[in-house]
């Protein structure tokens, strides 16, 4: 079929293929909409941006994704919703091995129990211990995939145990006099 092309007026020779009866045709969004350059998008278009041809698919969810959206990830490619969850789930490996409250809440535990009351430090290293196991604890209730639970509470109980013999420690001391 010959057309004449509206714009440069040349004749354009315009081939159209059927698609297999069998298989359920899906109009796909972009094909009818020009992109920015004027040429019309071939399929198939970014789950997102209608508009734009997509340049792979997400390894985690399968929603084609175009330049804008592509997220590069630890060797994987993420689109933005995919990206936006493992971040805000803590399950990126940057943000795993990048989370150190945990042992730092279990090292003060287990120096402030090392103290026993015998080392003024433990009445340092216990509360310490306490305050980051918390406060690692916490972090890992907001974003689950964050490691290191078990450690956070090991350290809230050994730097609990720590406290309370430097207390009973100086509470001797004292009473002794
Ligand atoms: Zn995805
Ligand atoms: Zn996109």
């Amino acid at each position: 079929m010959v057309r004449t092309c509206p714009a440069c007026r040349n004749e354009v020779r315009v081939f159209t293929v059927e698609p297999p009866r069998s298989e359920p045709v899906v109009a796909a969004p972009a094909a009818a909409i020009p992109a920015a350059g004027g040429e019309p998008v071939q399929a198939p278009p970014c789950a997102r941006h209608p508009g734009n041809a997509a340049v792979t698919a997400c390894t985690r969810c399968g929603d084609f994704v175009c330049n804008v959206c592509a997220t590069p990830v630890e060797g994987t490619v993420l689109c933005v919703r995919c990206f936006e969850f493992k971040h805000s789930h803590g399950e990126l490996v940057a943000q795993k091995s990048g989370f150190g409250t945990p042992r730092t809440s279990l090292a003060l535990g287990i120096l402030s129990v090392l103290c026993m009351g015998f080392c003024w430090l433990g009445i340092v290293f216990g509360p310490g211990a306490i305050i980051t196991g918390v406060s690692a604890v916490r972090q890992i209730r907001r974003q689950p995939g964050l490691p290191g639970e078990k450690l956070a509470v090991a350290g809230i109980v050994l730097g609990s145990l720590g406290t309370l013999a430097c207390l009973v420690f100086f509470t001797w001391l004292i009473a002794k006099r």
